[in-house]
């Protein structure tokens, strides 16, 4: 729904121009806690994973949306680092520290996803939930966008305004009648959403300096980016045999029947960190290690995206797969992300074709790739790991 309160503040001039407020956030701000990374990443996220059937990225997000992206982050970072337990993010008794104390207390594994924790614990883990929510919304939302820190800090939104008037308090935050909107500013939507593949491992890499700095001694910077950020955190060895048959025993893109087979998913991590099902494809390793964090071309993005079609023939394997390994699927987000992914490339972007092959984008092919398919909605709240 349009908003028409969504219009105020100053519209933002070139995807330049806003890129370089990002950084300046960076290398100015303060950042006493890890949460103002973990709430740019979210919106980065969120931004693409609510585009509209055209592409378009929505005009308001949800911060109790946002605060549930956090608290996601912060359960895989949570897990111990080492026989020294969990990484610190800062001096306090912060929000992971609270997550590492009760993944100890509730006996969790290594790998225990938040999808899984949810549904042995989900007392225990609402409640640390509802407080990982409660605090996003009420210190990095509102100080996010202040450049410089301390008494000179200057505060200018230039992503979003809050629908709320000043401190709330946590009962406040999840009462039914708060109003949690972000508006987002005019053009600051689609600046993130061109910008994602810049700006997310920018973001990234100084939430790692800030850990490595907290950390000294302890890490390991290629070891610590991994642990934080790598796609391995969840091992997604059980799908591949599933998806393989689903396949025919084929690679995703080139068809050719010779593994070994590999996990891959299809919109690049490094873009959207998305584990759910309908984002993995198995291929073999000569395709995964050539692709590597490139968009797949037209050709591949229509069969993954008759995949995601409920009518489609694929719908019945892919949800059964995700019934038996209880695996997480969210498709009408995964296919939003894809939208915006694709059709905020530029014409002629390059995009991945084969082995040693590269394609430019064809926007008219794009456009009616996207005309059909029916999503699942049943899928998508069955398998709802927000709620
Ligand atoms: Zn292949």
């Amino acid at each position: 729904m349009a908003d028409p309160s969504q219009s105020d503040g100053p519209v933002t001039d070139s995807p330049v121009a806003f890129g370089e407020k990002v950084l300046a956030l960076l290398d100015t701000g303060s950042f006493t806690t890890s949460y103002k990374y973990a709430l740019l990443l979210a919106i980065l996220d969120a931004v693409l994973e609510e585009s509209d059937a055209g592409g378009q990225p929505p005009r308001t997000l949800s911060a109790r949306d946002l605060g549930r992206r956090v608290f996601e982050l912060y359960w895989q970072q949570a897990r111990p680092y080492s026989d020294a337990g969990p990484l610190r993010q800062s001096r306090q008794r912060d929000l992971v520290i609270k997550t590492a104390e009760l993944r100890e207390r509730l006996g969790l594994a290594q790998h225990t996803s938040v999808h899984r924790a949810r549904q042995l614990h989900p007392r225990e883990i609402g409640e640390l939930e509802r407080e990982v929510v409660a605090t996003v919304v009420r210190y990095p939302v509102p100080l996010l966008q202040r450049f410089g820190s301390g008494a000179r800090a200057r505060a200018e939104p230039f992503i979003y305004t809050v629908a709320w008037d000043g401190p709330v308090t946590p009962s406040r935050v999840h009462r039914d009648d708060f109003d949690d909107r972000l508006r987002l500013l005019p053009g600051a939507a689609e600046h993130l959403i061109t910008l994602t593949g810049l700006l997310r491992p920018v973001v990234e890499r100084e939430w790692l300096r800030h850990v490595a700095r907290r950390n000294e001694g302890r890490v390991d910077e290629l070891q610590l980016e991994r642990f934080l950020f790598g796609a391995e955190r969840i091992s997604l060895e059980p799908v591949r045999e599933p998806l393989l048959h689903a396949q025919q025993g084929r690679c995703f893109y080139c068809g050719r029947e010779r593994g070994p087979w590999e996990v891959d998913h299809f919109l690049p991590w490094s873009r959207l960190p998305d584990n759910r099902l309908d984002n993995l494809v198995v291929a073999d390793r000569t395709c995964n290690s050539d692709k590597r964090d490139a968009l797949p071309g037209l050709a591949h993005l229509d069969r993954w995206w008759d995949r995601l079609d409920t009518a489609g023939p694929s719908a019945a394997q892919l949800h059964r797969i995700a019934e038996q390994l209880n695996w997480p699927r969210r498709p009408d987000r995964t296919a939003a992300a894809a939208r915006g992914l694709y059709l905020h490339q530029p014409a002629g972007a390059l995009l991945w074709a084969a082995p040693g092959t590269v394609e430019a984008l064809d926007r008219t092919r794009l456009h009616q790739t996207f005309a059909g398919v029916t999503l699942a909605a049943e899928d998508s709240e069955r398998y709802d790991e927000d709620d």
